[in-house]
């Protein structure tokens, strides 16, 4: 029997296109009270598993140990495309990029900017 408990941490993972659109999270501040408490309540070995809210497919993972665990994010201009990787578009290449793919593009604010798909 496996004696270490495993703790499992709620995250909302697509919630938005772009940085700035996630309004609705945990300060740096908030999470060490959280992770403080939470050792207090379940041990400094508890392995923390993280569970993305998915009702079907891989539901859960995990936080992955790295050095720079934090990275500070660069404030991000441009489109990005709501049906591909793209992202970091001027007006110009957001423009070309919906129309030659027939793509949904966004702007940071994730309000629809270029949209030449045929569905909507
Ligand atoms: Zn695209
Ligand atoms: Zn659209």
């Amino acid at each position: 029997m496996n004696t270490t408990p495993s703790v499992l941490l709620s995250v909302n993972s697509h919630a938005g296109y772009s940085p700035e659109q996630i309004t609705d999270t945990l300060t740096l501040g908030e999470l060490l009270e959280a992770v403080e408490q939470a050792i207090e309540d379940f041990g400094a070995e508890a392995r923390i598993v993280v569970a993305n809210g998915q009702r079907y497919g891989a539901g859960f993972g995990g936080i992955p140990r790295r050095e720079d665990l934090f990275e500070r994010v660069e404030e991000e201009f441009g489109y990005a495309c709501t049906n591909c990787d793209a992202e970091g578009l001027d007006d110009e290449e957001a423009f070309a990029h919906s129309r030659e793919n027939r793509h949904c593009l966004v702007d940071v604010e994730g309000r629809e900017a270029y949209c030449y798909r045929a569905d909507h």
